[in-house]
């Protein structure tokens, strides 16, 4: 397994060298929401033939769940249109952008329950991430082998709050177990969580507010009821 690095400037190089050799490997990317995929596919879609991979037993919440996936699907739907279009008035895109397909992976909520089990009480960041992260990124390898991908990745890392590093290291981890390659990615960089947001507004998107299990969920709740607290407290 490789170590710690700029995962960034490791993903520039790669796309400098498909540039160099005029290929257009074929990427399965995995994803979580909309909002984090729209900065992502706005970067990679000029160099990728991308299928964007939506597996998230993690979001135990059904309505939830498909809520998330009908935004990705209608992102995907917007981004195809410029490029049938040739429309790409207020995007980071031009002519050379390509079209995208998405993939629903197995939703069953049981996965990620027993992936995780014991570690429900872990704060988020926490041992309860590792799980989750290598659930959603071995399967995502899985897929990406089976169906003959180039490469696979994740979106995850464009979040301030989701460890790159861990994210790269179990990304290379199962891209060995099964004879894929991971393309480093660390999206947040180069202002890619600032654009995640704008192109969130532009589009509409739904953002929810807190991560994806019950566990962040209630979490997120707390939090707001201690703010909330705190500040009729400051009031008084
Ligand atoms: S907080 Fe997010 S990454 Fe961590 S276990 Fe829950 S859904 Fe997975």
């Amino acid at each position: 397994m490789s170590s710690k690095g700029n995962y960034a400037k490791q993903l520039e190089q790669l796309i400098d060298d498909f540039k160099v050799r005029g290929e257009h490997p074929r990427i399965l990317l995995h994803a979580c929401c909309a909002p984090c995929s729209s900065y992502c596919l706005e970067y990679l879609r000029e160099y990728f033939d991308i299928t964007l991979f939506y597996y998230n037993p993690n979001i135990t919440m059904a309505d939830e769940y498909h809520k998330r996936v009908a935004e990705a699907e209608r992102l995907i739907g917007e981004y195809n249109r410029q490029v049938e279009e040739q429309d790409f008035e207020g995007m980071n895109s031009d002519e050379n952008a390509r079209m995208i397909e998405l993939l629903e992976g197995i939703y069953n909520p049981s996965d990620y329950i027993n992936a995780i089990k014991g570690l429900e009480s872990c704060p988020e960041g926490g041992e309860r991430c590792t799980k989750c992260f290598e659930l959603r990124l071995e399967e995502s390898a899985r897929i990406a082998k089976e169906k003959g991908y180039d490469y696979f990745t994740t979106t995850l890392t464009i979040s301030p709050m989701k460890d790159a590093d861990r994210l790269n290291l179990i990304g290379q981890k199962m891209g060995e177990k099964y004879g894929v390659k991971f393309l480093p990615s660390d999206f947040k960089k180069k202002n890619g969580y600032k654009r995640s947001i704008e192109l969130s507004h532009k589009f509409g998107l739904y953002r929810q507010d807190f991560c994806g299990c019950a566990f962040s969920k209630a979490e997120r709740e707390k939090q707001k009821q201690e703010k909330q607290l705190e500040e009729q407290l400051k009031q008084n």
